[in-house]
This record gives structure tokens, sequence and C-alpha cells, in this order.
């Protein structure tokens, strides 16, 4: 039934494979849910059936975290659903440790290629090294994330340490990768199983998020670019502290809206759906309206750091995890507004960036 509010319609209604199953959702694709130590506690991933060069077996798109709990699933799953057949290739959509974190795992084991965008592919390699990757690069913890959200305010001297300590997060989560990697590319095109799926690429949530679309199915594995209840995390961090995330994301979301409308949605998170259009439309909105409250608050003559918009643009209590997110997601609409020209930005006496509207 399609929710007159939200325009969305979950085919399989609230059915969600249990732990160590799947459930089949298209013809020859299979979701299975995987669970995550954060307060968003599961990832969905994929497997489809596949046959390359004659040789029968399992394409899987996106991993999981590592940890123990998630390869004892995923054994089970082996054991009990592959039909014996080997994994021929691993997907993965982007870099985050939950999308990214076996695929070392699952190649190593199965002797099979990695798929995945160069700049995704390269990121995890160096964040996926110990002490070195957050530390040096700065994601969401280490020395250098915690003098970036310093610059943006972010005082609390508890919480900088906390993300100073966190230095390892990544490496703690997400495996090395494989030493090689198969590029995907915008528009490069998979056959899997006879049939093609194109890539799709989308810019603002990862470095160079990979989607897969397959018009004979109708079917979008939408990775985190599209979900259909909460919004994607679009944020600046240390690495890249003068992106303007949030209008590469938005101008993403436009090719989605070329595809047709009934196109069932596999996201990475939350259920199957039907409404892309919908929620694309949505998503719009959401940024546009956070984008007033952002000028809003920077008309003030005091100006307007990230730290002070949080609450603004957040308006629940947050965990450190949160926090992080929230700081980045809060900059992404700083930056876009002032790169658009309609804020400028000074540096206060405490060196905190504060924003201005113009
Ligand atoms: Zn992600």
């Amino acid at each position: 039934m399609k929710s007159k509010k939200t325009g969305l319609s979950y085919p399989f209604g609230e059915q969600k494979p249990a732990a160590a199953q799947w459930l089949q959702v298209a013809e020859g694709v299979y979701w299975v849910r995987m669970p995550l130590p954060f307060a968003l506690d599961h990832i969905n991933v994929w497997l489809l059936r596949d046959e390359i060069e004659g040789q029968q077996g399992w394409t899987l798109v996106d991993t999981g975290v590592s940890r123990p709990e998630v390869q004892d699933l995923w054994q089970q799953i082996e054991a009990e659903y592959l039909e014996g057949l080997p994994i021929l290739r691993v997907v993965v959509t982007h870099m985050h440790p939950d999308h990214v974190g076996l695929a070392g795992w699952f190649c190593q084991r199965w002797q099979a290629p990695l798929y995945m965008s160069l700049t995704d592919y390269a990121l995890a390699c160096l964040w996926a090294i110990p002490d070195q990757g957050d530390a040096v690069l700065g994601g969401t913890g280490g020395v250098s994330a915690a003098v970036h959200f310093a610059q943006h305010g972010l005082v609390d001297p508890d919480a900088l340490t906390q993300i100073e300590q966190r230095s390892s997060y990544y490496a703690q989560l997400v495996q090395a990768p494989p030493k090689q990697v198969d590029r995907l590319l915008h528009n490069r095109v998979l056959t899997i199983a006879g049939r093609a799926w194109r890539c799709m690429v989308g810019y603002g949530h990862a470095p160079e998020h990979i989607a897969l679309y397959c018009e004979e199915l109708g079917v979008l594995i939408s990775g985190d670019m599209v979900l259909p209840t909460i919004s994607t995390n679009v944020s600046v961090f240390a690495y890249e502290p003068e992106a303007d995330s949030l209008t590469l994301y938005l101008d993403s979301l436009l090719c989605y809206l070329e595809l047709p409308k009934e196109t069932l949605v596999l996201p990475s998170h939350g259920l199957p759906f039907y409404g892309l259009h919908a929620r694309v439309e949505y998503l719009q909105q959401h940024h546009a309206e956070r984008l007033t409250e952002t000028l809003e608050a920077c008309q003030r003559s005091e100006g307007c750091s990230a730290a002070e918009l949080v609450p603004v643009l957040f308006k629940r209590q947050l965990d450190m995890h949160q926090l992080t997110f929230a700081m980045g997601e809060a900059l992404a609409h700083l930056h876009c507004l002032y790169f658009q020209g309609q804020l400028q930005r000074r540096v206060d006496e405490q060196g905190v960036y504060k924003f201005y509207a113009t």
C-alpha cells in the first residue's frame, strides 16, 4: 500500500530476512541483513546469482563490518544458501565501514576480484591501516578530525578527546582491502547473470559512490544515496575541509529522477521500496528547508559556526558517533550557501569559523 504522506510503498511489508537468512527480492537477487554496532543497527547487502565465463556462482554487493559475529553469520549463509557455489566477485558501493568492512576477507577466501570506484578503494586502503588512516587523513576520528571540528566550534574538551582517541576507528571495522581493484566508473555496465547492471556514480555522501541499476529487472541497488526513512549523511570532514558536499549530493540525486518511477529500490538501510521519485523530491525539499534554517541562523550579527548550527538542524539527542556526522552535515549546509555566495566566513578570536549572511 502506498503511503499518502511519503509516496512510498514497501512490497515486502515489514518483512525482513532474519539473521543468517535471506529473502528473495527479484529474480536472482537476494537480501541479507547484517548487524551494525551503531544506533543504526543494520546494513542490507545483496547476493546476486551470477555466471561469469561459464562458471556458476554469486556476486556479492557490500559486505558488513569486520566483526567476528558478522563473519559467523556469513559462514552460515555460505553453508546453507549458496548451493555450494563460490562468490565470484565482490562489488562495493562505497568506502564506509559497513559496506567495505569484509571485502578483503571475502576476496581472499574466494580468490574473488573487488569491484569499486578507484577513489573509494584508495581511501579505504589508506584508512584501513591502523593508527595511520584516520589520524593522518581525518575522517570522523583522530587528531586531524578533532582539529577540524574544533575549528568549526566544537569546544567541549571531553568530546574532542574522544574524537582524538578514535584514530583507529575505521581500521577496527575494516580489513585491509585486496591489493587490486576492478574500477567502477559512471555508466560502466556489469553483466551479472546475463543482465546489464549500470553503474551510477554519486557524490557528497562518499567520495565516489556507485549505485547499480538493472533496467531489465527494474531494480536499483541504491547503496546509501537514497534511503527510505533516514536522510543520507552528507558531510564535510577533515580530509577534504573545503568540500561542497551538499551541492555534490543534490546534483547527484538528479540522475535518479531519470529512472522509471516504478523502480524497485534496494537501499543499504531500511526496507526495499517503490517511490524513488517521491523520495528524491522529499530529500530535495528536506535540504532546501535545512538550508533556509541555516541561512536564518547566519543572519544574527554574531554569525554562526557549524557547532552552533548542530542543535538548529538536529533537534534530538546525539551520541558521539552521531555528533561527528552532525558536525560534518552542519558544515556541508554552511558550505553550500557559502559557495553559492549567500554566506561569508571569518575566523573569530578563538580560531573558529563563523558564517554570516551576505
Ligand atoms: Zn555510507
